[in-house]
Protein backbone atom coordinates (compact mmCIF):
# COMPACT_ATOMS: atom_id res chain seq x y z
CA UNK A 1 0.00 0.00 0.00
CA UNK A 2 1.16 3.30 -0.93
CA UNK A 3 0.69 6.71 1.36
CA UNK A 4 -1.09 9.37 -0.93
CA UNK A 5 -1.27 12.88 -0.03
CA UNK A 6 -4.74 14.49 0.37
CA UNK A 7 -5.18 17.97 -0.74
CA UNK A 8 -5.71 19.83 2.44
CA UNK A 9 -6.04 23.97 3.25
CA UNK A 10 -3.14 23.36 5.06
CA UNK A 11 0.40 21.73 3.52
CA UNK A 12 2.03 19.26 5.87
CA UNK A 13 5.22 20.59 7.21
CA UNK A 14 7.22 18.89 9.66
CA UNK A 15 6.50 20.64 13.06
CA UNK A 16 3.54 22.91 11.66
CA UNK A 17 0.18 22.90 12.86
CA UNK A 18 -2.42 20.95 10.56
CA UNK A 19 -5.58 21.32 11.96
CA UNK A 20 -7.63 23.32 10.70
CA UNK A 21 -10.85 23.52 12.12
CA UNK A 22 -12.93 25.03 10.02
CA UNK A 23 -12.12 22.28 7.04
CA UNK A 24 -13.11 19.29 8.83
CA UNK A 25 -16.39 21.43 10.13
CA UNK A 26 -17.15 22.14 6.73
CA UNK A 27 -16.31 18.09 5.73
CA UNK A 28 -19.07 17.21 8.06
CA UNK A 29 -21.45 19.64 6.54
CA UNK A 30 -21.21 18.88 3.23
CA UNK A 31 -20.67 15.07 2.65
CA UNK A 32 -24.26 12.99 1.59
CA UNK A 33 -23.65 9.15 2.47
CA UNK A 34 -25.49 7.58 0.08
CA UNK A 35 -26.25 3.91 0.43
CA UNK A 36 -24.26 3.42 -2.90
CA UNK A 37 -21.09 6.31 -1.94
CA UNK A 38 -21.11 4.31 1.44
CA UNK A 39 -20.94 0.84 0.29
CA UNK A 40 -17.97 1.46 -2.38
CA UNK A 41 -15.90 3.20 0.61
CA UNK A 42 -16.39 0.12 2.65
CA UNK A 43 -15.46 -1.74 0.23
CA UNK A 44 -12.22 0.81 -0.58
CA UNK A 45 -11.31 -0.29 2.37
CA UNK A 46 -11.85 -3.86 2.38
CA UNK A 47 -9.38 -3.36 -0.57
CA UNK A 48 -6.71 -2.65 2.10
CA UNK A 49 -6.56 1.25 1.27
CA UNK A 50 -6.38 3.87 3.32
CA UNK A 51 -10.13 5.97 3.07
CA UNK A 52 -9.21 9.85 2.60
CA UNK A 53 -10.79 12.48 5.15
CA UNK A 54 -13.84 13.19 2.61
CA UNK A 55 -14.58 9.47 2.60
CA UNK A 56 -14.55 9.03 6.67
CA UNK A 57 -16.63 12.15 6.74
CA UNK A 58 -19.15 10.03 4.55
CA UNK A 59 -19.27 7.26 6.87
CA UNK A 60 -19.64 9.60 9.49
CA UNK A 61 -22.58 11.04 8.26
CA UNK A 62 -24.04 7.70 7.36
CA UNK A 63 -27.53 7.37 10.13
CA UNK A 64 -29.40 5.12 8.45
CA UNK A 65 -29.77 2.06 10.82
CA UNK A 66 -29.19 -0.29 8.29
CA UNK A 67 -25.88 2.00 6.64
CA UNK A 68 -24.51 1.68 10.56
CA UNK A 69 -24.48 -1.90 10.30
CA UNK A 70 -22.95 -1.80 6.71
CA UNK A 71 -20.34 -0.06 8.78
CA UNK A 72 -19.93 -1.90 11.69
CA UNK A 73 -19.83 -5.14 9.44
CA UNK A 74 -17.36 -3.74 7.16
CA UNK A 75 -15.30 -3.07 10.44
CA UNK A 76 -15.40 -6.80 11.67
CA UNK A 77 -14.88 -8.16 8.72
CA UNK A 78 -11.97 -6.21 7.58
CA UNK A 79 -10.27 -6.87 11.05
CA UNK A 80 -11.15 -10.87 10.38
CA UNK A 81 -9.39 -10.94 6.52
CA UNK A 82 -6.72 -9.02 8.10
CA UNK A 83 -6.02 -9.43 11.49
CA UNK A 84 -7.75 -12.66 12.26
CA UNK A 85 -8.25 -13.51 15.92
CA UNK A 86 -5.16 -12.28 17.71
CA UNK A 87 -5.32 -10.16 20.48
CA UNK A 88 -2.43 -8.38 22.22
CA UNK A 89 -2.75 -7.80 25.94
CA UNK A 90 -0.74 -5.18 28.22
CA UNK A 91 -0.95 -3.32 31.05
CA UNK A 92 -0.44 0.18 32.67
CA UNK A 93 1.72 1.06 35.59
CA UNK A 94 1.33 4.53 36.83
CA UNK A 95 4.70 5.48 38.08
CA UNK A 96 3.86 9.53 38.98
CA UNK A 97 0.67 11.45 39.59
CA UNK A 98 2.16 14.64 40.31
CA UNK A 99 1.21 17.21 37.80
CA UNK A 100 1.21 20.68 36.95
CA UNK A 101 -1.44 20.68 34.48
CA UNK A 102 -5.53 21.33 35.46
CA UNK A 103 -7.20 19.46 32.85
CA UNK A 104 -10.25 20.02 33.45
CA UNK A 105 -11.57 16.51 33.12
CA UNK A 106 -8.41 14.84 34.80
CA UNK A 107 -8.24 13.52 38.87
CA UNK A 108 -4.75 14.35 38.59
CA UNK A 109 -5.08 18.09 38.00
CA UNK A 110 -3.24 20.61 40.00
CA UNK A 111 -5.88 22.23 41.39
CA UNK A 112 -7.60 19.05 42.86
CA UNK A 113 -6.08 18.97 46.55
CA UNK A 114 -7.98 15.61 47.16
CA UNK A 115 -5.91 13.44 44.87
CA UNK A 116 -3.26 11.50 46.80
CA UNK A 117 0.10 12.12 45.14
CA UNK A 118 2.69 9.86 44.87
CA UNK A 119 5.83 8.49 42.47
CA UNK A 120 7.03 5.27 42.97
CA UNK A 121 9.74 4.85 44.50
CA UNK A 122 12.68 2.39 42.70
CA UNK A 123 12.16 -0.22 45.54
CA UNK A 124 8.02 0.48 44.47
CA UNK A 125 8.61 0.54 41.04
CA UNK A 126 10.52 -2.93 41.28
CA UNK A 127 8.05 -4.60 43.62
CA UNK A 128 4.50 -3.70 40.82
CA UNK A 129 6.65 -4.93 37.88
CA UNK A 130 7.30 -7.98 40.10
CA UNK A 131 3.72 -8.69 40.74
CA UNK A 132 2.57 -8.01 37.15
CA UNK A 133 5.66 -10.39 36.13
CA UNK A 134 4.33 -13.30 38.94
CA UNK A 135 1.09 -12.58 37.21
CA UNK A 136 1.88 -13.42 33.17
CA UNK A 137 2.26 -9.88 32.39
CA UNK A 138 5.30 -9.27 29.62
CA UNK A 139 4.03 -5.59 27.82
CA UNK A 140 3.34 -2.98 30.10
CA UNK A 141 2.83 0.86 29.41
CA UNK A 142 4.20 3.34 31.86
CA UNK A 143 1.97 6.52 32.61
CA UNK A 144 3.32 9.66 34.17
CA UNK A 145 1.72 13.36 35.24
CA UNK A 146 3.19 15.98 33.62
CA UNK A 147 5.49 17.69 36.15
CA UNK A 148 9.31 18.31 36.68
CA UNK A 149 10.07 15.76 38.62
CA UNK A 150 9.70 13.44 35.35
CA UNK A 151 12.13 14.48 33.54
CA UNK A 152 13.26 12.78 30.58
CA UNK A 153 15.98 11.22 32.64
CA UNK A 154 13.53 10.03 35.16
CA UNK A 155 11.41 8.41 32.50
CA UNK A 156 14.33 6.90 30.69
CA UNK A 157 15.57 5.25 34.32
CA UNK A 158 12.59 3.97 35.59
CA UNK A 159 11.99 2.05 31.73
CA UNK A 160 15.64 0.75 32.36
CA UNK A 161 14.80 -0.65 36.04
CA UNK A 162 11.56 -2.07 34.79
CA UNK A 163 13.42 -3.86 31.79
CA UNK A 164 15.67 -5.06 34.75
CA UNK A 165 13.18 -6.91 36.99
CA UNK A 166 13.11 -10.33 36.46
CA UNK A 167 11.11 -12.88 38.53
CA UNK A 168 10.87 -16.30 37.94
CA UNK A 169 10.36 -17.19 34.34
CA UNK A 170 8.36 -13.30 34.01
CA UNK A 171 10.35 -10.46 32.49
CA UNK A 172 8.96 -7.39 30.65
CA UNK A 173 9.85 -7.26 27.01
CA UNK A 174 8.16 -3.94 25.84
CA UNK A 175 7.51 -0.68 27.47
CA UNK A 176 5.48 1.54 26.02
CA UNK A 177 5.12 5.04 27.22
CA UNK A 178 2.11 7.38 28.46
CA UNK A 179 3.75 11.08 29.29
CA UNK A 180 4.29 13.96 28.46
CA UNK A 181 4.71 15.75 25.08
CA UNK A 182 9.34 16.27 25.51
CA UNK A 183 11.56 18.40 23.66
CA UNK A 184 13.03 16.40 20.69
CA UNK A 185 16.57 15.68 22.86
CA UNK A 186 14.03 14.29 25.35
CA UNK A 187 12.68 11.96 22.96
CA UNK A 188 16.15 10.60 22.27
CA UNK A 189 16.87 10.03 26.01
CA UNK A 190 13.63 7.75 25.98
CA UNK A 191 14.62 6.38 23.10
CA UNK A 192 18.08 5.30 23.98
CA UNK A 193 16.21 3.66 26.98
CA UNK A 194 14.36 1.16 24.77
CA UNK A 195 11.00 2.39 24.97
CA UNK A 196 8.53 0.70 22.14
CA UNK A 197 5.62 3.14 21.39
CA UNK A 198 5.36 6.94 22.88
CA UNK A 199 1.80 7.89 23.18
CA UNK A 200 0.62 11.43 23.31
CA UNK A 201 -3.01 11.96 22.82
CA UNK A 202 -4.31 15.14 21.58
CA UNK A 203 -7.36 15.09 23.78
CA UNK A 204 -9.29 17.06 21.47
CA UNK A 205 -8.49 18.32 17.69
CA UNK A 206 -10.82 21.68 18.32
CA UNK A 207 -8.28 24.17 19.11
CA UNK A 208 -10.60 26.42 21.03
CA UNK A 209 -12.45 23.32 22.90
CA UNK A 210 -8.76 22.66 23.72
CA UNK A 211 -8.30 26.18 25.33
CA UNK A 212 -11.17 25.62 27.64
CA UNK A 213 -10.09 22.30 28.77
CA UNK A 214 -6.69 22.85 29.18
CA UNK A 215 -6.46 25.97 31.21
CA UNK A 216 -3.69 26.88 32.12
CA UNK A 217 0.44 24.45 33.18
CA UNK A 218 2.54 23.47 29.69
CA UNK A 219 -0.62 21.26 28.23
CA UNK A 220 -2.31 24.59 27.53
CA UNK A 221 -0.44 25.12 24.37
CA UNK A 222 -2.61 23.28 21.95
CA UNK A 223 0.05 23.28 19.20
CA UNK A 224 2.88 22.16 21.20
CA UNK A 225 1.14 18.74 22.15
CA UNK A 226 0.02 18.30 18.25
CA UNK A 227 3.58 18.19 16.84
CA UNK A 228 5.04 16.71 19.80
CA UNK A 229 4.61 13.52 18.15
CA UNK A 230 6.61 14.86 14.98
CA UNK A 231 9.61 16.08 17.93
CA UNK A 232 9.52 12.30 18.93
CA UNK A 233 9.21 11.16 14.99
CA UNK A 234 12.45 14.07 14.37
CA UNK A 235 14.39 12.49 17.28
CA UNK A 236 13.97 8.56 15.90
CA UNK A 237 11.03 7.26 17.38
CA UNK A 238 8.93 5.75 15.08
CA UNK A 239 6.71 4.39 17.27
CA UNK A 240 4.21 6.21 17.61
CA UNK A 241 0.31 6.36 19.28
CA UNK A 242 -1.99 9.21 18.93
CA UNK A 243 -5.41 9.65 20.52
CA UNK A 244 -8.41 11.65 21.41
CA UNK A 245 -10.36 11.51 25.04
CA UNK A 246 -14.05 11.04 23.22
CA UNK A 247 -16.61 13.20 25.24
CA UNK A 248 -14.70 17.00 25.40
CA UNK A 249 -15.90 17.93 21.91
CA UNK A 250 -18.33 16.75 18.67
CA UNK A 251 -17.04 12.50 18.63
CA UNK A 252 -17.26 13.30 14.54
CA UNK A 253 -14.79 16.01 14.84
CA UNK A 254 -12.23 14.20 16.98
CA UNK A 255 -12.63 11.84 14.27
CA UNK A 256 -11.75 13.46 11.78
CA UNK A 257 -8.34 14.82 13.63
CA UNK A 258 -7.85 11.45 13.99
CA UNK A 259 -7.18 10.98 10.59
CA UNK A 260 -5.43 14.22 9.82
CA UNK A 261 -3.14 13.79 12.23
CA UNK A 262 -2.82 10.47 10.34
CA UNK A 263 -2.32 12.10 7.21
CA UNK A 264 0.30 14.23 8.85
CA UNK A 265 2.51 11.69 10.04
CA UNK A 266 1.91 9.66 6.91
CA UNK A 267 3.22 13.35 4.62
CA UNK A 268 5.67 13.97 6.86
CA UNK A 269 7.39 11.16 7.72
CA UNK A 270 6.18 8.04 5.41
CA UNK A 271 5.13 6.22 8.26
CA UNK A 272 2.02 6.43 10.15
CA UNK A 273 0.55 5.85 13.99
CA UNK A 274 1.59 2.35 15.29
CA UNK A 275 -1.61 3.09 17.08
CA UNK A 276 -4.77 5.24 17.87
CA UNK A 277 -6.72 4.83 20.98
CA UNK A 278 -9.79 6.51 22.23
CA UNK A 279 -10.53 6.72 25.35
CA UNK A 280 -14.16 7.39 26.52
CA UNK A 281 -14.59 10.13 29.54
CA UNK A 282 -14.85 8.81 32.60
CA UNK A 283 -15.85 9.75 35.95
CA UNK A 284 -12.78 11.43 38.17
CA UNK A 285 -11.98 13.01 41.36
CA UNK A 286 -13.31 16.84 41.28
CA UNK A 287 -14.78 15.97 37.73
CA UNK A 288 -17.16 18.50 36.74
CA UNK A 289 -17.64 17.89 33.17
CA UNK A 290 -20.71 19.30 30.92
CA UNK A 291 -22.35 16.17 29.43
CA UNK A 292 -23.08 17.66 26.22
CA UNK A 293 -20.87 16.34 23.68
CA UNK A 294 -21.02 12.62 26.24
CA UNK A 295 -20.51 9.39 23.75
CA UNK A 296 -23.39 6.78 24.13
CA UNK A 297 -22.30 3.29 23.69
CA UNK A 298 -23.63 3.25 20.10
CA UNK A 299 -22.08 6.15 18.99
CA UNK A 300 -18.40 4.52 20.54
CA UNK A 301 -18.90 1.45 18.69
CA UNK A 302 -19.46 3.41 15.62
CA UNK A 303 -16.56 5.57 15.78
CA UNK A 304 -14.30 2.87 16.28
CA UNK A 305 -16.09 0.87 13.73
CA UNK A 306 -15.26 3.94 10.88
CA UNK A 307 -11.69 4.10 12.54
CA UNK A 308 -11.00 0.78 11.58
CA UNK A 309 -12.32 1.21 8.09
CA UNK A 310 -10.34 4.81 7.85
CA UNK A 311 -6.85 3.67 9.03
CA UNK A 312 -6.83 -0.33 8.26
CA UNK A 313 -3.21 -0.93 9.02
CA UNK A 314 -2.84 0.46 12.36
CA UNK A 315 -2.95 -0.90 15.48
CA UNK A 316 -6.22 0.14 18.04
CA UNK A 317 -6.16 0.11 21.64
CA UNK A 318 -9.23 -0.17 23.92
CA UNK A 319 -8.43 0.15 27.84
CA UNK A 320 -10.37 -0.89 30.79
CA UNK A 321 -12.03 2.04 31.10
CA UNK A 322 -14.62 0.82 29.70
CA UNK A 323 -17.05 -2.31 30.83
CA UNK A 324 -16.29 -5.48 29.81
CA UNK A 325 -19.62 -5.90 27.53
CA UNK A 326 -18.56 -3.00 25.61
CA UNK A 327 -15.06 -4.05 25.24
CA UNK A 328 -16.38 -7.34 23.70
CA UNK A 329 -18.08 -5.84 21.31
CA UNK A 330 -15.28 -3.63 20.01
CA UNK A 331 -12.84 -6.26 20.03
CA UNK A 332 -15.09 -7.39 17.09
CA UNK A 333 -14.96 -4.35 15.13
CA UNK A 334 -11.18 -3.65 14.95
CA UNK A 335 -10.06 -3.36 18.60
CA UNK A 336 -6.04 -5.36 18.73
CA UNK A 337 -5.05 -4.26 22.13
CA UNK A 338 -6.69 -4.48 25.47
CA UNK A 339 -4.94 -3.96 28.91
CA UNK A 340 -5.96 -6.81 31.34
CA UNK A 341 -5.61 -7.14 35.15
CA UNK A 342 -5.35 -3.09 35.66
CA UNK A 343 -5.25 -1.28 38.77
CA UNK A 344 -4.59 2.21 37.95
CA UNK A 345 -3.62 3.37 42.01
CA UNK A 346 -0.77 4.09 42.54
CA UNK A 347 1.47 1.45 43.64
CA UNK A 348 -1.60 -1.27 43.53
CA UNK A 349 -0.10 -3.91 41.68
CA UNK A 350 1.98 -4.61 45.31
CA UNK A 351 -0.17 -4.24 47.43
CA UNK A 352 -1.37 -7.73 48.51
CA UNK A 353 -4.22 -6.31 50.85
CA UNK A 354 -7.99 -7.76 49.68
CA UNK A 355 -9.08 -6.01 46.83
CA UNK A 356 -11.04 -2.31 47.93
CA UNK A 357 -13.54 -0.09 46.20
CA UNK A 358 -11.50 2.09 44.37
CA UNK A 359 -10.88 5.69 45.86
CA UNK A 360 -11.17 7.69 43.23
CA UNK A 361 -8.70 9.97 44.88
CA UNK A 362 -6.25 7.71 44.92
CA UNK A 363 -6.56 7.46 40.54
CA UNK A 364 -7.42 9.42 37.63
CA UNK A 365 -10.61 8.17 36.78
CA UNK A 366 -12.66 5.44 37.57
CA UNK A 367 -12.08 2.06 35.45
CA UNK A 368 -15.14 -0.35 34.33
CA UNK A 369 -13.09 -3.81 34.23
CA UNK A 370 -11.28 -4.79 37.05
CA UNK A 371 -10.97 -8.24 35.87
CA UNK A 372 -7.54 -10.19 36.47
CA UNK A 373 -5.56 -11.04 33.83
CA UNK A 374 -6.14 -14.45 33.77
CA UNK A 375 -10.30 -13.85 33.86
CA UNK A 376 -9.32 -11.94 30.45
CA UNK A 377 -7.73 -14.80 29.12
CA UNK A 378 -9.78 -17.26 30.27
CA UNK A 379 -12.94 -15.31 28.32
CA UNK A 380 -11.12 -14.53 25.41
CA UNK A 381 -10.24 -18.05 25.18
CA UNK A 382 -13.65 -18.86 25.17
CA UNK A 383 -14.58 -16.74 22.24
CA UNK A 384 -11.33 -18.40 20.50
CA UNK A 385 -9.45 -15.18 20.39
CA UNK A 386 -6.33 -15.77 20.52
CA UNK A 387 -4.19 -13.81 23.39
CA UNK A 388 -0.53 -12.85 22.74
CA UNK A 389 1.97 -11.06 24.33
CA UNK A 390 4.17 -11.19 21.29
CA UNK A 391 7.54 -9.04 20.99
CA UNK A 392 9.33 -10.15 18.58
CA UNK A 393 8.77 -7.41 15.77
CA UNK A 394 10.21 -4.80 17.65
CA UNK A 395 12.68 -6.66 19.26
CA UNK A 396 14.61 -8.31 15.73
CA UNK A 397 13.55 -4.54 14.51
CA UNK A 398 11.09 -5.39 12.19
CA UNK A 399 9.60 -1.82 13.37
CA UNK A 400 6.47 -0.90 11.37
CA UNK A 401 5.20 -4.50 11.90
CA UNK A 402 1.39 -3.48 12.01
CA UNK A 403 2.17 -2.46 8.62
CA UNK A 404 3.02 -5.22 7.38
CA UNK A 405 0.92 -7.33 9.05
CA UNK A 406 -1.60 -5.46 6.74
CA UNK A 407 0.18 -5.35 3.82
CA UNK A 408 2.63 -8.62 3.30
CA UNK A 409 1.03 -11.40 2.77
CA UNK A 410 1.19 -14.15 4.98
CA UNK A 411 3.24 -11.95 7.62
CA UNK A 412 0.28 -12.59 10.05
CA UNK A 413 -0.08 -16.61 9.57
CA UNK A 414 4.13 -16.85 9.14
CA UNK A 415 4.92 -14.48 11.74
CA UNK A 416 2.09 -13.18 14.37
CA UNK A 417 0.00 -16.16 14.85
CA UNK A 418 2.84 -18.78 15.40
CA UNK A 419 4.40 -15.77 18.39
CA UNK A 420 0.95 -15.45 19.55
CA UNK A 421 0.99 -19.43 20.11
CA UNK A 422 4.51 -19.46 21.98
CA UNK A 423 3.43 -16.44 23.71
CA UNK A 424 0.28 -17.93 24.63
CA UNK A 425 2.57 -21.45 25.48
CA UNK A 426 4.53 -19.98 27.78
CA UNK A 427 1.36 -18.22 29.77
CA UNK A 428 -0.53 -21.68 29.42
CA UNK A 429 2.79 -23.32 31.37
CA UNK A 430 4.06 -20.48 33.77
CA UNK A 431 0.84 -18.74 35.27
CA UNK A 432 -2.52 -20.38 34.05
CA UNK A 433 -4.81 -22.46 36.42
CA UNK A 434 -5.01 -26.20 34.88
CA UNK A 435 -8.99 -24.88 33.47
CA UNK A 436 -7.46 -22.20 31.91
CA UNK A 437 -4.70 -24.23 30.69
CA UNK A 438 -6.62 -27.17 28.76
CA UNK A 439 -8.71 -24.22 27.05
CA UNK A 440 -5.75 -22.53 26.32
CA UNK A 441 -4.08 -25.72 24.20
CA UNK A 442 -7.41 -26.28 22.71
CA UNK A 443 -7.65 -22.87 21.24
CA UNK A 444 -3.63 -23.50 20.25
CA UNK A 445 -4.37 -26.40 18.31
CA UNK A 446 -7.18 -24.52 16.29
CA UNK A 447 -5.28 -22.24 15.64
CA UNK A 448 -2.49 -24.16 14.23
CA UNK A 449 -4.71 -25.53 11.07
CA UNK A 450 -4.82 -21.85 10.27
CA UNK A 451 -1.21 -21.44 9.47
CA UNK A 452 -0.53 -24.49 7.64
CA UNK A 453 1.39 -24.03 4.71
CA UNK A 454 2.55 -20.77 5.84
CA UNK A 455 4.70 -22.25 8.28
CA UNK A 456 6.15 -25.61 9.31
CA UNK A 457 3.95 -26.53 12.11
CA UNK A 458 6.58 -29.21 13.01
CA UNK A 459 8.82 -26.65 13.75
CA UNK A 460 6.14 -24.45 16.22
CA UNK A 461 5.85 -27.97 17.75
CA UNK A 462 9.38 -28.67 18.40
CA UNK A 463 9.41 -24.78 19.61
CA UNK A 464 6.34 -25.63 21.90
CA UNK A 465 7.90 -28.80 23.00
CA UNK A 466 11.26 -26.61 24.25
CA UNK A 467 8.73 -24.13 25.76
CA UNK A 468 7.33 -27.41 27.69
CA UNK A 469 10.89 -28.36 28.45
CA UNK A 470 11.40 -25.20 30.51
CA UNK A 471 13.35 -22.57 27.35
CA UNK A 472 11.31 -19.08 27.45
CA UNK A 473 11.15 -16.22 25.01
CA UNK A 474 11.41 -18.29 21.73
CA UNK A 475 9.89 -16.64 18.66
CA UNK A 476 10.09 -16.39 14.89
N1 LIG B 1 0.02 13.48 31.78
C1 LIG B 1 0.20 12.93 30.49
C2 LIG B 1 -0.69 13.59 29.49
O1 LIG B 1 -1.60 14.29 29.86
O2 LIG B 1 -0.44 13.38 28.30
C3 LIG B 1 -0.07 11.47 30.59
C4 LIG B 1 -1.38 11.10 30.24
S1 LIG B 1 -2.67 10.81 31.27
C5 LIG B 1 -1.95 10.13 32.69
C6 LIG B 1 -3.35 9.58 30.19
C7 LIG B 1 -4.58 9.95 29.45
O3 LIG B 1 -5.68 9.70 30.29
C8 LIG B 1 -4.78 11.39 29.05
O4 LIG B 1 -4.05 11.69 27.87
C9 LIG B 1 -6.28 11.48 28.86
O5 LIG B 1 -6.65 11.23 27.53
C10 LIG B 1 -6.80 10.33 29.73
N2 LIG B 1 -7.71 10.82 30.78
C11 LIG B 1 -7.51 11.83 31.63
N3 LIG B 1 -8.62 12.02 32.40
C12 LIG B 1 -9.53 11.09 32.02
C13 LIG B 1 -10.87 10.78 32.42
N4 LIG B 1 -11.51 11.46 33.37
N5 LIG B 1 -11.51 9.76 31.80
C14 LIG B 1 -10.89 9.05 30.83
N6 LIG B 1 -9.62 9.29 30.42
C15 LIG B 1 -8.95 10.32 30.99
FE1 LIG C 1 -1.91 16.01 34.24
FE2 LIG C 1 -2.16 14.37 32.13
FE3 LIG C 1 -4.07 14.56 34.00
FE4 LIG C 1 -3.69 16.57 32.38
S1 LIG C 1 -4.35 14.47 31.77
S2 LIG C 1 -3.94 16.76 34.61
S3 LIG C 1 -1.50 16.49 32.09
S4 LIG C 1 -2.02 13.76 34.26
Amino acid sequence: MKFYPEKCSIQDESMKSFIDAGEIHDLLKNTQASKLRVRAIIAKSLDKNRLSMEETAVLLNANDPDLIEEIKEGARNLKNKVYGNRIVLFAPLYVGNYCSNNCKYCGFKSSNKDAVRKTLSREELIQNVQALEENGQKRLILVYGEHKKYSPEFIAETVKTVYEVKKGNGEIRRVNINAAPLDIEGFRTVKEAGIGTYQVFQETYHPEAYTWYHPSGKKADYDYRLVSLDRAMEAGIDDVGIGALFGLYDWKFEVLGLVRHTNHLEACYNVGPHTISFPRLQNASAYDIDEKYSVSDEEFVRLISILRLAVPYTGMILTAREPWHIRQQVLEFGCSQIDAGTKIEMGAYADRKLPQLQDLNKEQFKINDERSLNEVIDELLDKNFLPSFCTACYRLGRTGEHFMEFSVPGFIKRFCTPNAILTLAEYLEDYAPEETAKKGWQVIENNKKDIEGFRDLEELDRRIERIKQGERDIYF
